[in-house]
């Protein structure tokens, strides 16, 4: 699910992306993987022309339990940055880590994906922070953990008092999300096991 005021749009720093089509809070849930995210398990992959199969890995999040998850209504467009608006580490949903102006490209940080492995990245981000070359082991740098971590962490309290369109669905589905609601103000206060690749309804 993704949020009513993010849009699929042309012209960002890796092409085909998304864009805010107005001003987004800090705080403010950006994504989320949903029930209605069309998955496919490992069985379903190997019977898909392989370039296919190849496009579906390129846009989707692999699964705890081995399936792969699109991310439905265009949130599977986002593109990388190395000095990312949305984050989700620690979460089962993407967070605007700071203000969002309208008409702002929509990213994420890729290396913060653990589960998918072995690939790397040129990036074109055009960040000071650029990593240039972004890879699944940006994961298991420290200081970039670390980074994420305080990035979400400021962010959280102001979960609690800004506008969120999918609050409602989100918390029917999140027990990371309803703890932030209640007042969990750092990730490790909020989390649960939960991630975008362990969402709680697969639990
Ligand atoms: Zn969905
Ligand atoms: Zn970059």
């Amino acid at each position: 699910m993704l949020h009513g005021e993010v849009r699929p749009d042309g012209g960002l720093t890796h092409g085909l992306g998304l864009r805010a089509t107005a001003a987004i809070a800090a705080g403010t849930v950006i994504w989320f993987p949903c029930r209605n995210c069309p998955t496919w398990t490992m069985q379903e992959r190997a019977l898909l022309p392989r370039d296919v199969d190849a496009r579906l890995d390129m846009w989707g999040h692999l699964l705890a339990d081995g399936r792969l998850l699109v991310p439905c209504a265009g949130a599977h467009l986002m593109n990388h940055s190395c000095a990312a608006n949305v984050l989700d580490f620690g979460l089962d949903f993407g967070l605007a880590v700071r203000d969002i102006a309208a008409g702002e490209e929509v990213t994420c940080d890729y290396g913060a994906f653990f589960a998918d492995e072995g690939w790397t990245m040129r990036c074109h981000c055009g960040a000071t922070e650029c990593r240039s070359d972004v890879a699944s082991s940006d994961y298991d740098d420290p200081a970039l953990r670390k980074g994420w971590v305080g990035l979400v962490s400021a962010a959280l309290p102001a979960t609690r008092v800004v506008d969120q369109p999918l609050g409602p669905l989100l918390a029917s589905q999140s027990e990371v999300y309803r703890r932030v609601v209640a007042g969990a103000s750092t990730v490790d206060d909020a989390a649960n096991g939960d991630s975008i690749v362990q969402p709680g309804f697969l639990t």
